[in-house]
């Protein structure tokens, strides 16, 4: 080729690089895989992908993604002539993700195909689980579960739910426990992660909820972080986060005794001691009384206990200096803080199990509500106060009632009129109306044969709960242990029975991402051998043991939980489209709420309330001289299955 005075033009040269011409391993380069999204040429390619670009041989399936709380949409490529997702693209049109993905998301979905998925029901004989049909083991379970009900009472029963199954999944199994097994011993994994942000932002709020939606954070002009390592548990929602610092309209402050890596886009970034966030956040507020940067019209208008709280942050012991003593951040940062989130006009919040994975971790998120409350950003496009949840539908299984205590909407198991209630709507007058168990004290009580019978949907509690020894000891003490699972988990190989169920790939239903988003998840491909889904599992118990259940399809029980959960009131099945629906969604005509707590709270007003800071339970002594804490990697997913 020659240019225009006749020198030969110089070839521009172009390649896929990584920043600084560094190879890939010593890059920044998160894996994610946007460049082969957006590769233009079909060079960069999902090596698994054999269509060659021809994307008429694929067909394209929206889903949800399973890995996490944040709720990607993807587009599952599926061929199916081998019933095999080939490559996965993240969904432009969604507004949690835009397109976006993270590691796991779009490269993740060997383990949907692998050969080590359950297919058909395994019977423990002689010791050894062998395989079995669906009659005979429907029928065990329900002969075994139905002997101990009837020697024991319900209460010698418990079911642990599942964060990866779907609304629909979890509303037919904790009415399962309760309806047929007479018992309110129910709980999920919750338990071990946001089970203070339920109580805290409930008792501060009246809805332990995410407040705000994702797409608000453009709209922060502070974002706080604390007790979230983002990138690596929540990446896409690091990503919008990453994008607002990009574009000039937030700034970010990090608190976190590690320094992770969204601490490298922060203006500020502290490092705390563990166990010392209420002492922080206490002396961040008495900076902001006592510059008068919190906002008094907001607190007059709308919050309550606001003496009761200054009483106890202006004490002498809240001050920078000592504040430095205790946490170990400098007192001019404190104050620095303080200005930084008093002044804001909208400031976020945004923590996950740095804050709640502590025996102090209620008070850590009332001391958040606090803060919030303080600074009259909640209610706000941009503010809020946002705890990230962890599994694909924590926060579904936690609406649909798969906790102790909780009915669907997290209507109080004792209060008389949600018993009658729930007592005409599932045609059983005695439902049990006091608290159950919660998966600890289910554990503890299997230890002491108080509890003697274990259903298990979808959870690996060997692996993933406190104390694996105790765990084994409890399952092993049990008189009867039913795992329904897609894997032959760690928790399986313990198993009397075990039901082989659909992964989230294989069936429909809604997931209810962390900002309260009901998306729909499609079936993409065959599910292996006899597995099913675990609404018809749970539903062919209840009816093996003698009940009446009738669901024609998964739509049917979406459509009973509109009628029962006043949230999802109007989150009928035909309504949920491309964008999901956000409860609460109180009637048909409703479009959800993206904010929450815009005129009033839940509870009225908002609450605030003292919290004196208390030193962990788990500081170092000489026997223990280590600070032990939880942490994520952003390739790793929970228990592994
Ligand atoms: Fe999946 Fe979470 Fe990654 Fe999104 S951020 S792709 S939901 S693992």
């Amino acid at each position: 080729m020659k240019n225009g005075d006749g020198s030969s033009a110089k070839r521009p040269e172009c390649r896929p690089g990584f920043d600084n011409g560094y190879s890939m391993g010593d890059s920044n380069c998160v894996q994610c895989g946007a460049c082969v999204q957006v590769c233009p040429t079909g060079a960069l390619v999902d090596s698994r992908d054999k269509s060659q670009g021809r994307v008429e041989m694929l067909k394209p399936v929206d889903t949800i993604c399973t890995y996490c709380g944040v709720g990607c949409k993807v587009t599952m490529f599926v061929d199916e002539i081998t019933n095999k997702i080939r490559y996965v693209q993240g969904a432009k049109d969604s507004p949690v993700n835009q397109g976006m993905l993270c590691v796991k998301g779009r490269f993740g979905f060997d383990f949907i195909q692998s050969q080590e998925r359950l297919d058909m029901p395994l019977i423990r004989k002689e010791g050894q689980l062998q395989p079995a049909s669906w009659d005979e083991a429907l029928a065990l379970v329900a002969e075994k579960l139905g002997g101990i009900k009837a020697q024991f009472g319900g209460n010698a029963l418990a079911g642990f739910s599942s964060a990866k199954t779907t609304n629909e999944d979890n509303y037919a199994f904790q009415k399962f426990i309760r309806r047929e097994l007479e018992t309110n011993n129910v709980d999920h994994c919750a338990r071990l992660c946001h089970a203070s942000t339920v109580t805290g932002l409930e008792a501060s709020l009246g809805s332990g909820a995410m407040t705000n939606d994702i797409p608000s954070i453009k709209h922060s002009d502070v974002v706080f972080i604390i007790g979230s390592d983002t990138t690596s548990a929540h990446p896409i929602i690091a990503s919008h986060i990453k994008q607002a610092i990009r574009q000039g309209t937030a700034r970010l402050i990090v608190a976190d005794p590690k320094r992770i890596d969204i601490a490298e886009h922060a203006k500020l970034y502290v490092a705390h001691r563990p166990g010392t966030d209420v002492m922080l956040i206490n002396g961040i507020m008495q900076q902001i009384i006592k510059n008068g940067w919190h906002d008094e019209q907001y607190i007059a208008e709308r919050v309550e206990g606001f003496e009761a709280l200054k009483a106890e942050v202006m004490r002498d012991e809240y001050a920078p200096d000592k504040i430095e003593l205790i946490t170990g951040v400098r007192a001019n940062d404190v104050i620095k803080m303080a200005e930084m989130i008093g002044t804001a006009e909208r400031t976020a919040v945004y923590y996950s199990m740095g804050i709640t994975q502590h025996t102090t971790g209620h008070d850590n998120v009332r001391s958040i509500a606090n803060l919030q409350l303080l600074c009259g950003n909640i209610g706000i496009e941009g503010g809020g106060i946002n705890p990230l949840r962890g599994q694909s539908n924590v926060q579904g299984a936690c609406d649909m009632g798969a906790l102790p205590n909780n009915l669907p909407g997290y209507q109080k198991v004792y209060n008389p009129e949600v018993h009658s209630k729930f007592a005409k709507a599932w045609n059983k007058p005695d439902l049990p109306s006091e608290s159950g168990l919660t998966l600890t004290e289910i554990i503890d009580a299997a230890c002491h044969q108080e509890v003697r019978g274990l259903y298990v949907m979808g959870e690996n509690p060997v692996l993933s709960d406190p104390n694996q020894a105790h765990v084994i000891e409890a399952l092993e003490r049990l008189d009867f242990l039913v795992v329904q699972d897609i894997f032959l988990t760690e928790t399986a190989q313990y198993a009397d029975v075990v039901l082989p169920s659909c992964s989230f790939a294989e069936k429909s239903g809604h997931f209810t991402n962390t900002e309260r988003r009901v998306q729909r998840i499609s079936p993409a491909i065959n599910p292996p051998g006899e597995a099913k889904e675990d609404w018809w599992i749970i539903q062919s118990i209840a009816n093996a043991m003698g009940s009446d259940w009738a669901y024609q399809s998964v739509q049917d029980i979406t459509e009973e939980i509109c009628q029962v959960t006043p949230q999802y009131a109007g989150i009928h099945w035909e309504r949920i489209g491309r964008d999901g629906i956000q409860w609460p969604c109180k009637d048909s005509q409703h479009l959800g709420t993206r904010v929450m707590h815009q005129e009033t709270f839940t509870r009225g007003k908002g609450e605030m309330v003292a919290i004196p800071f208390r030193y962990a339970a788990e500081l170092p002594d000489e026997e223990y001289p280590l600070i032990l804490t939880t942490g994520r990697l952003l390739e790793q997913f929970h228990t592994g299955q």
